[in-house]
C-alpha cells in the first residue's frame, strides 16, 4: 500500500469530530520528530493546534491544513461506516478523505520525503495543523496566527490543501478567498388586530421594501479573481402563527460573500444607510465577522504550483478565489502569500465523502514537486 494511503486510512480512523483531533497530530508528530523537525504546540481550550518546522531563514514554504472533520450524518446511509475508511471502484471512502485528510497525509509524506532526501536543504519547511477549522474556529488558526505575529514570524509561502479541485486534480487553484460576515436583524413594531391597521405597526410591512432594496444593491461588480460580493438572506421569522394577529417583532439572518470591493465595513455603512433610508429605526443588529476577503498577489509560491500541477498532473489550472472561507484568511495578513491546493471536493461534507485512490499519490508528487522548486 503507498504511504500516502496508508496514513490517510489511519488518520480517517480517527474520529476527529471538531474540535477533537483525536490523536491525529501525535501520529503526525511521531513521524517528523525522528526527521529533524521540531515541534510547537499550540493548545487552546479543547482545540489542538501544531506548527512542525525543519530548517530556518528564507525561503520558507508552510503546509496549512486541519485534523478535525465535520459530523458524517446518519451512518445507515453511508456504504461504508465513515470512520472504517475503505475502497471501491477506485476510491476510498470516510468521513474527511478529501476534507481534509488525504492532503495532510500527501503533505506529511511529501515533507518526509523531501528531507530524507535533502537533509540538508535551504531555507525552511513546515507544517501547520489545527483541529478547529470546521466549527467556530476562535481557537484555530486566528490563535496561532495572532501568536505568530506577535513574534514577527511568518512563512515567506503557505499552500493550504483544502479541496480546491472541482472535476480532476489540480484543475482549480485559489489565489485568494471571499470574506464572510453574517449580519442578523430585529426590527420591532406594535402587534395588534388585523381588523385595527390604525392601531399596529407591523414590522413585517415596514421591512418588506427595505428587503427589495437589500436583495437588488450591487455591492460591487467583482474582478479577474473575485465573483461580484452579494448578499443571501438566510432566515426570516416573524408572527404567532395566528391568523388575526400582527407580529411584534420580525427576525432576519443574512450572508454576505464579499471581495475586496466591499470590505465589510463598507457594507456594514450601506447597510445601515439603507436602514435609515427606510427611516427603520426600532431595531437590534448584530454583525458576525467570520473573515474578510484576501488575496495573494502573483508570486513565488504561484509559479511553482502552476508549473507543478502542469508538470505532474499534466493539467492548466485555473486561478480562482471560489468556495467558502479558509484558515488561509489568517495567515494571508501576516504578508504571506498563500495558494491552495488539494483533492476533488465533489463529496465533502456529504454521506459517502470519498477521493480517487490514485489522487492521493498524484497530489503527494504534486506537493514534493513544489517543494523542490520554492527550495532549490
Ligand atoms: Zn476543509
Amino acid at each position: 500500500m503507498s504511504r500516502v494511503l496508508e496514513l490517510t486510512r489511519e488518520l480517517t480512523a480517527r474520529p476527529s469530530l471538531t474540535p477533537d483531533d483525536a490523536g491525529c497530530q501525535r501520529l503526525i508528530s511521531e513521524r517528523l520528530l525522528p526527521l529533524g523537525f521540531s515541534v510547537e504546540w499550540f493548545l487552546c481550550g479543547e482545540v489542538s493546534n501544531v506548527l512542525f518546522t525543519r530548517g530556518r531563514g528564507s525561503p520558507s514554504l508552510w503546509f496549512l491544513g486541519h485534523t478535525d472533520v465535520v459530523p458524517p450524518g446518519p451512518e445507515e446511509l453511508w456504504t461504508f461506516l465513515p470512520f472504517h475508511p475503505d475502497e471501491k471502484g477506485g476510491e476510498l471512502y470516510g468521513r474527511g478523505v478529501a476534507d481534509m485528510k488525504g492532503a495532510v497525509a500527501a503533505m506529511t509524506v511529501a515533507l518526509e520525503t523531501y528531507v530524507q532526501q535533502q537533509p540538508d536543504h535551504a531555507g525552511e519547511i513546515g507544517l501547520l495543523l489545527t483541529s478547529d477549522e470546521e466549527g467556530e474556529a476562535v481557537d484555530g488558526i486566528v490563535r496561532v496566527a495572532q501568536e505568530l505575529e506577535r513574534r514577527g514570524r511568518r512563512p515567506d509561502h503557505c499552500l493550504v490543501g483544502e479541496p480546491s479541485s472541482l472535476q480532476t486534480l489540480g484543475d482549480t487553484v485559489r489565489v485568494g478567498r471571499r470574506g464572510s460576515v453574517y449580519v442578523r436583524l430585529q426590527v420591532y413594531g406594535i402587534q395588534g388586530h388585523t381588523a385595527f391597521p390604525e392601531n399596529l405597526d407591523n414590522p413585517v410591512h415596514r421591512i418588506a421594501p427595505f428587503l427589495a432594496d437589500l436583495v437588488g444593491l450591487e455591492w460591487d461588480t467583482g474582478d479577474a479573481e473575485f465573483p461580484a460580493s452579494h448578499c443571501q438572506i438566510a432566515y426570516v421569522h416573524a408572527g404567532t402563527g395566528a391568523g388575526n394577529v400582527t407580529p411584534a417583532h420580525i427576525e432576519l439572518l443574512a450572508n454576505f460573500r464579499n471581495g475586496p470591493g466591499s470590505p465589510i465595513e463598507s457594507i456594514r455603512s450601506r447597510f445601515e444607510e439603507l436602514l435609515r433610508q427606510h427611516e427603520i429605526s426600532d431595531f437590534d443588529i448584530e454583525w458576525d465577522i467570520m473573515g474578510e476577503p484576501f488575496r495573494s498577489e502573483p508570486g513565488k509560491l504561484r509559479e511553482a504550483v502552476v508549473g507543478a500541477v502542469g508538470e505532474v498532473l499534466g493539467v492548466t489550472p485555473e486561478l480562482n478565489t471560489g468556495g467558502g472561507t479558509s484558515d488561509g484568511r489568517y495567515i494571508a495578513p501576516l504578508g504571506s502569500e498563500v495558494v491552495e491546493l488539494g483533492l476533488i471536493n465533489s463529496t465533502i461534507h456529504q454521506v459517502d465523502e470519498r477521493t480517487p485512490v490514485a489522487d492521493l499519490d498524484r497530489l503527494f508528487a504534486t506537493y514534493y514537486d513544489i517543494i523542490r522548486r520554492i527550495l532549490t
